[in-house]
């Protein structure tokens, strides 16, 4: 016996179930969101969690090398030969011993999960390969996506190297640099359109409805498939124990309710003890999971208060209320997963926390200091596990890993902006502002001659020769010193 997959609605009163072959973004009955279910072989999947570390090793094998297919056995909904892989997943839980100090957590306990290590440099590629795989199931040509960034780039990059036509939506001026240009690099199809990505999705979905496009976006249930397998990856650098805590920002919501049906799954298979708690981390200026949760909004059973969400947008349409954050990767003010995420939250026993952008920009400068580089949607997980801590809602002994979702490089902009007050987005440059940055770092203007570089790094001319004797400290930061 096989295991056999099948997309079902997520709705418990309408649970109709359509076949893997189908292209679908919503069940045809209700409207509602669809997931990839299976009905499992149990007698073929791996006894243990820990039988999966093993495939790592076989590096010339594409399917055991990705970071995602290693553990195909928890998503099986395609053979090995329609599997679509550029090498993803290859990404590492770091111990941010220094940074956990820093923030007066027990000593090793926060753990970043550095998921811009992927080829495209977000997390996106987990779930492009898992969505691609399908697309090539089905005999898509053309794919598509709206995007605030990193989807597109992720698509651009699927696309370019298995052979489909890519186009991308995106927003006016809301997307960071490094990611349009990996969309232009890899060839996709950009049409930059009037509006914000709420706009942009909603365009998207009725475009690929009507020209047969296949849409990339994380409405595609087969994205969030791959996107589990990041849960996997912490477990097994965890020794395949449970964190207490996982942190992860929320923008589309597409990532959390990935982990919720991770976990929810490994319960169900008997593959996993403990479920880690969720804390889900929205900017202020992109708040709608959190205003909801924080009035009472939960999944119920499936039976969410459709009612109240309705009555949220009417009032954000009423008021002129747009996502706007400097976190442009989760700048969504209708994230189509939200009953997903409300359900991950059910499983995960999660909260829903707001940063604002400034603590955003500070804890992504406190995380660059401690030597990892994000962009700044990512820094929400350090902000808003400084908040959670601070409420006692996450305890100091606890263990956390935080899902760092993108790459530092994906935005310079926002970094080179929060260290020297230039706006680089700015075509003529006034002389820099004064930086409003905490621990902003600036580059020092100095004469081409050897006393004033000298005098500029602190050191004393007679004593150069002598690298222990420089009484140069270059940050603001107190590094701690590691007791075990
Ligand atoms: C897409 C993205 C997010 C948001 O993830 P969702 O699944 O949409 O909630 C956060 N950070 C980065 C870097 C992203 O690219
Ligand atoms: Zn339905």
């Amino acid at each position: 016996m096989k295991t056999i997959a099948y997309q079902q609605c997520i709705n418990p009163n309408c649970a109709a179930t359509f076949d893997v072959g189908q292209t679908l973004t919503a069940c045809t009955g209700c409207g509602e969101l669809l997931d990839i279910n299976y009905q499992w072989n149990k007698a073929a999947l791996p006894k243990s969690l820990r039988e999966f570390q093993a495939r790592w090793q076989n590096r010339r094998f594409p399917l055991d090398y990705s970071g995602v297919w290693r553990f195909r056995d928890l998503l099986p909904f395609a053979s090995d030969a329609m599997v679509c892989t550029v090498g993803e997943g290859q990404t590492f839980l770091q111990n941010a011993v220094c940074l956990g100090r820093h923030l007066g957590m027990w000593p090793g306990q926060l753990w970043l999960q550095y998921e811009g290590m992927n080829p495209s440099g977000s997390f996106k590629d987990n779930g492009m390969t898992a969505a691609f795989t399908h697309a090539r199931i089905v005999g898509a040509q053309r794919v598509a996506c709206a995007s605030t960034g990193n989807t597109s780039a992720s698509l651009a990059l699927f696309a370019a190297m298995n052979g489909f036509q890519g186009i991308v939506f995106i927003g006016t001026g809301k997307i960071a640099f490094g990611k349009l240009s990996q969309a232009l690099d890899y060839g996709a199809r950009t049409l930059q359109i009037e509006g914000d990505f709420d706009t942009c999705l909603a365009r998207v979905r009725q475009v690929s409805g009507q020209l047969g496009l296949y849409l990339m976006n994380s409405v595609n249930p087969f994205r969030l498939e791959g996107q589990k397998t990041i849960m996997y990856r912490i477990l097994e650098a965890l020794n395949w124990e449970s964190p207490d805590w996982i942190i992860v920002p929320g923008g589309n919501l597409g990532n959390c309710s990935a982990f919720g049906k991770a976990f929810f799954e490994l319960r169900e298979l008997g593959l996993i003890k403990r479920i880690p708690r969720l804390a889900v981390i929205n900017a202020t200026g992109a708040n709608t999971l959190h205003e909801l949760v924080a009035g009472g909004l939960t999944w119920n059973g499936g039976n969410v208060n459709q009612a109240a969400i309705t009555e949220h947008y009417k009032r954000m349409e009423r008021d002129g209320i747009h996502a706007h954050t400097v976190a442009s990767a989760i700048e969504i003010g209708h994230p189509v997963n939200l009953k997903k995420a409300l359900r991950a939250l059910h499983t995960m026993n999660g909260v829903v926390a707001q940063v604002t952008d400034e603590e955003i920009l500070e804890a992504k400068a406190l995380i660059g200091r401690f030597g990892f580089g994000c962009e700044p949607a990512s820094a929400a997980t350090i902000a808003g596990l400084q908040q959670l801590l601070a409420r006692n809602i996450i305890s100091r002994h606890e263990r956390v890993a935080c899902v760092l979702t993108g790459h530092g490089l994906k935005d310079p902009d926002a970094t080179v902006y929060y260290h020297t007050g230039v706006n680089t987005k700015q075509a003529k440059q006034p002389e820099a502002q004064a930086t409003w940055g905490h621990m902003s770092n600036q580059p020092v203007k100095v004469a081409d001659d050897l006393d004033a570089i000298v005098q500029a790094l602190g050191l004393d001319k007679n004593t150069l020769n002598n690298s222990r004797s420089t009484g140069y400290v270059p940050t603001p930061v107190e590094l701690p010193f590691v007791e075990y």
